[in-house]
């Protein structure tokens, strides 16, 4: 049985305040919960990833709640003259224990490319992170019934070969259900998440793939989470907007079964 993982990207959001508040307000939960029973603790991990500005003190504040720190990116060095770029060991260092890679938002506004994202998740796991690999297909691909033939190609382009299941997260985010308020049906999820879970069983035996978690992202929100947390494959959420608001990122975690 695979412990659910709901991921808040907080993408280019959040200032001092109320970046920090809202940590604060999701470790504060966490201790009431695992100390008190109230609310009861969410059945599954938690996990921040804050702009690259808020690591250290959403760090801080997450200090013994339980909830995991990650970064939204990172470079495929470990240092070096790449002014404004980020390492994987210096997320490390930062206190991160994962690494968001390859968003549709990446490959879209930075042009990163499959080989890109997979040279950078390959640095992650020489750095001890959990990198978290983001594939989805378009509209259009979706709507000409490519989008399994897309998110295929993507698995294979982006997740380094020899990563086995317990070291890389998979995310499958639609693109047309980012920040849209679409979303996919549950239908839909489990049958490109089965998918994914078969390629990857394919090249990494049954073991690795019973271990591998898929997060689905796109539009996840308290109304659909329920729903979406309760079908097949399906190992958590990779949340962005609900992640803003500490109720909405709770409420998605206690819907893990
Ligand atoms: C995301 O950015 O990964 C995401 C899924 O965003 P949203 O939840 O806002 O659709």
């Amino acid at each position: 049985m695979r412990q659910k993982l709901i991921a808040g990207n907080w993408k280019m959001n959040g200032l001092t305040e109320p970046g920090l508040s809202l940590a604060e307000e999701l470790a504060q939960r966490m201790h009431r919960a695992v100390e008190l029973n109230d609310p009861e603790p969410p059945n599954c991990d938690l996990l921040l990833c804050p702009p690259f500005t808020l690591l250290a003190p959403v760090w801080s504040a997450l200090a013994g709640s339980g909830i995991s720190l990650g970064g939204q990116d990172c470079h495929t060095e470990i240092s070096g003259a790449h002014t404004g770029d980020i390492s994987a060991m210096m997320l490390k260092d930062a206190g991160c224990t994962h690494v968001i890679l390859g968003h549709s938002e990446r490959r879209q506004d930075h042009g990163e490319t499959d080989a890109g994202v997979k040279a950078k998740a390959q640095a992650a796991v020489e750095a001890g992170l959990v990198p978290i690999v983001c594939v989805g297909e378009s509209e259009g691909e979706r709507d000409s019934g490519s989008a399994l033939s897309v998110i295929a190609g993507q698995v294979a382009g982006s997740l380094p070969s020899l990563v086995t299941g317990e070291e890389a997260v998979l995310a499958y985010e639609p693109i047309w259900a980012i920040g849209t308020g679409k979303t996919a049906t549950p239908e839909d999820v489990a049958e490109v998440h089965g998918a994914i879970r078969a390629l990857i069983a394919e090249r990494d035996g049954e073991a690795a793939a019973s271990n591998l978690r898929i997060l689905y992202g796109g539009s996840v929100k308290p109304e659909n989470a329920e729903a979406l947390m309760a079908t097949a494959d399906v190992d958590g959420a990779l949340v962005g907007g609900a992640s803003l608001k500490a109720d909405d990122f709770w409420a998605i975690a206690a819907s893990c079964p």
